[in-house]
C-alpha cells in the first residue's frame, strides 16, 4: 500500500517556486500507485537533471481507469444537466487561470519551453479552451427533420462514451485541453495519457478536475510508456473511442489495435509544411513569419511551416534576410530567462534525431547555410540545444525535403511559377499546415483551393485558434479538433423515427 506521501512530493523550480508535485496515478479523483511500481524519470531538458519519477500505468491500471470511466459515464455523470458541465468546466478554466503561473513553471522545467510563452501563450490557450467548450456544453442538440406527414423524426446527440486520449510533449497542457474541452462539453468519460517525456504538469492540473467538483471517475489521467499504457488503452474492449496527437508511424499501429473493436478514431499527426513565398511578397513579413513558423517552440509544432518555397526571382535575397532575421531573433539560452527565444530540444532522442538529420542533410548535398550543429553556451554546457539550421539548394527527393524533422531545422527550395509552387506543396505524404505570401489576393485564394493541406495561412503562419478547426488531411490525420467540428468528433447522432399515423 502506498501512502500519501508515496504519491506526492515537495519540488523547488528552477525558478524557485516550491509546491507540492503529484507523482501517482489519477483514477477516480483518487491518487493510487502503478499495480507493479513502474515509473518514468523526468528529465530537465535544460541541465539533464532528473526533476523526479511518477508512477507509470500497466495493462492492470488502464482495466481500473476504463472501469472508473466507465462506471462515471452510467452513473453521476450521465445525471448532471448539460448546464452544470459547462459550469464545471468554466469553473476548471478559472482554476488553470489562477495557477498559470505555478502550471506554467512546470511545463518550462519538464519541456524547456520559454517560461513567457508557456504562461503567455500555452496556459492562455488551455483556460481559453475549456471556458469556449464550457460555453458549448449547453447548446447541442439534436434536430428535428420533416419527412412525410404521418412521420416524424429527430436526432439526439449522444456522448461517444468512454474516450481514451494519448497526447504528445511539445504542448503537454494545451493538448490536453483541445481533447478535455469538447469531450467533456459532449458528456464523455476520460482516460487521458500524457506523453512519458512530459508527464508532471498534467498531475497538478488533475488536482484542478477534483477541486473543479468533477464526478469521480469522469476524467482520468494515467502516465505511462506508450508500447504499454497507451498500447493498452487503444486495444481495450471497454473503451468507445481513441483520439490521438503524435507522429504518423504511432498513429498507424493505433488504428491497427482499435480495430480489435472499432474505434471510434481521431488522429493528428505530423507534417512538412510548405511556406510559398511569391516575388510580390511583402518581403519583409514573409521573412518574419517564416521565422516564426519554424522556430517557434524549438520547431516542435506539427504543424511547423518547415519547407520554405521561394520564388526564384527573390530566392537570394530571402534568404540573406531569413538568416539575418534568425540570427537577431533566435535567442538560445535558459528558457526561464526573459531573454530566451529557444529553448533545449525536449529530450535527448529528440535532440539526436535533430542532428542526425543535419547529417542527412549534409551528406544529401544539401547546403548547409546556417547552424547545423550542437549548442553547448548555455549553464553547465549540458542539455539539449541546437543551433537553428537552415539548408538551402534543397531538391524535392532529398529526405529532408520530405521527412518530418520536428527540430529548429528548415529546409529552402525555390520555384518558377504557381504551378511548380503548387506542385511542390503538394508533393508529400502529408497535409497539415501551408502558408503562402503574396499580395496577390485572387492568386492566395486560388492557391488555398488548390494546396492539400487541412489549413492554409495567407500572409502568415501558425494561427491556431480554439474557435476554429484544426486538423489533416493525407496522413496528416483524420477528423478534426477545436471549434465546432470538436464537438462531431465526441457526439454520436442517434436518429428517432415516429409514426404518426397507424399505418404500417
Ligand atoms: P509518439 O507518436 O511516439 O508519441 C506520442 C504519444 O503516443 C505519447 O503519449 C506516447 O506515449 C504514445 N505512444 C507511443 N507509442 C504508442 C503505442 N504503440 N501505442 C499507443 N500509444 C503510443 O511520438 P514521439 O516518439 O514522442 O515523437 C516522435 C515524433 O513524432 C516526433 O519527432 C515528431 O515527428 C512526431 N510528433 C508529432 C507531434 C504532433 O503534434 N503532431 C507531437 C509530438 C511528436
Amino acid at each position: 500500500m502506498s501512502s500519501q506521501s508515496d504519491l506526492a512530493v515537495q519540488l523547488t523550480a528552477p525558478n524557485g517556486r516550491v509546491y507540492s508535485q503529484p507523482i501517482g496515478l489519477f483514477i477516480n479523483n483518487e491518487w493510487v500507485a502503478s499495480s507493479k511500481g513502474d515509473k518514468i524519470a523526468s528529465i530537465n531538458p535544460t541541465d539533464e537533471s532528473e526533476i523526479v519519477s511518477v508512477h507509470a500505468a500497466e495493462p492492470e491500471d488502464i482495466d481500473k481507469a476504463v472501469n472508473a470511466a466507465r462506471a462515471a459515464l452510467k452513473g453521476p455523470w450521465r445525471d448532471i444537466s448539460s448546464s452544470e458541465r459547462g459550469d464545471l468546466m468554466f469553473k476548471l478554466s478559472q482554476l488553470v487561470e489562477q495557477n498559470k503561473e505555478l502550471l506554467a513553471t512546470i511545463e518550462t522545467w519538464d519541456n524547456g519551453k520559454p517560461y513567457s510563452v508557456a504562461v503567455n501563450e500555452d496556459l492562455a490557450e488551455v483556460t481559453n479552451t475549456l471556458k469556449y467548450y464550457a460555453g458549448w456544453a449547453d447548446k447541442i442538440h439534436g434536430q428535428t427533420i420533416e419527412t412525410t406527414a404521418a412521420k416524424l423524426a429527430y436526432t439526439i446527440r449522444e456522448p461517444i462514451g468512454v474516450c481514451a486520449q494519448i497526447i504528445p510533449w511539445n504542448y503537454p497542457l494545451a493538448m490536453a485541453a483541445w481533447k478535455l474541452g469538447p469531450a467533456l462539453a459532449t458528456g464523455n468519460t476520460i482516460i487521458l495519457k500524457p506523453a512519458e517525456q512530459t508527464p508532471l504538469s498534467i498531475l497538478v492540473f488533475a488536482n484542478l478536475i477534483k477541486e473543479a467538483g468533477f464526478p469521480p471517475g469522469v476524467v482520468n489521467i494515467v502516465n505511462g510508456h506508450g508500447r504499454v499504457a497507451g498500447a493498452a488503452l487503444a486495444q481495450h474492449l471497454g473503451v468507445d473511442k481513441i483520439a490521438f496527437t503524435g507522429s504518423t508511424g504511432t498513429a498507424r499501429e493505433i488504428m491497427k489495435m482499435a480495430a480489435v473493436n472499432l474505434k471510434n478514431i481521431t488522429l493528428e499527426t505530423g507534417g512538412k509544411s510548405p511556406l510559398l513565398v511569391f516575388d510580390d511578397a511583402d518581403l519583409e513579413q514573409a521573412v518574419k513569419w517564416s521565422h516564426l513558423g519554424i522556430f517557434s517552440n524549438m520547431g516542435q509544432i506539427c504543424t511547423a511551416t518547415s519547407r520554405i518555397l521561394v520564388q526564384e526571382g527573390i530566392y537570394d535575397k530571402f534568404v540573406e534576410a531569413f538568416k539575418k532575421q534568425t540570427l537577431e531573433t533566435s535567442k538560445i539560452g535558459d528558457p526561464f530567462s526573459d531573454e530566451t527565444y529557444q529553448g533545449p530540444q525536449v529530450t535527448k532522442a529528440q535532440y539526436e534525431r535533430v542532428l542526425s538529420y543535419i547529417e542527412t542533410g549534409k551528406s544529401e548535398g544539401a547546403t548547409l547555410a546556417m547552424g547545423g550543429e550542437a549548442y553547448k553556451n548555455v549553464g553547465n554546457g549540458r542539455g539539449f540545444f541546437i543551433s537553428p539550421t537552415i539548408f538551402t539548394n534543397v531538391k524535392s527527393d532529398m529526405r529532408v525535403f520530405r521527412e518530418e524533422v520536428f527540430g529548429p531545422f528548415v529546409v529552402i527550395a525555390s520555384f518558377k511559377d504557381e504551378a511548380e509552387a503548387v506542385q511542390k506543396a503538394n508533393d508529400t505524404t502529408y497535409g497539415l499546415g501551408s502558408a503562402v505570401f503574396t499580395k496577390d489576393i485572387v492568386k492566395a485564394h486560388r492557391i488555398a483551393r488548390n494546396i492539400e493541406a487541412g489549413m492554409v495561412w495567407i500572409n502568415s503562419s501558425q494561427d491556431c485558434d480554439y474557435r476554429i478547426p484544426f486538423g489533416g488531411v493525407k496522413q496528416s490525420g483524420i477528423g478534426r479538433e477545436l471549434g465546432e467540428a470538436g464537438l462531431d468528433a465526441y457526439s454520436n447522432k442517434k436518429a428517432v423515427h415516429v409514426n404518426l399515423g397507424n399505418w404500417l
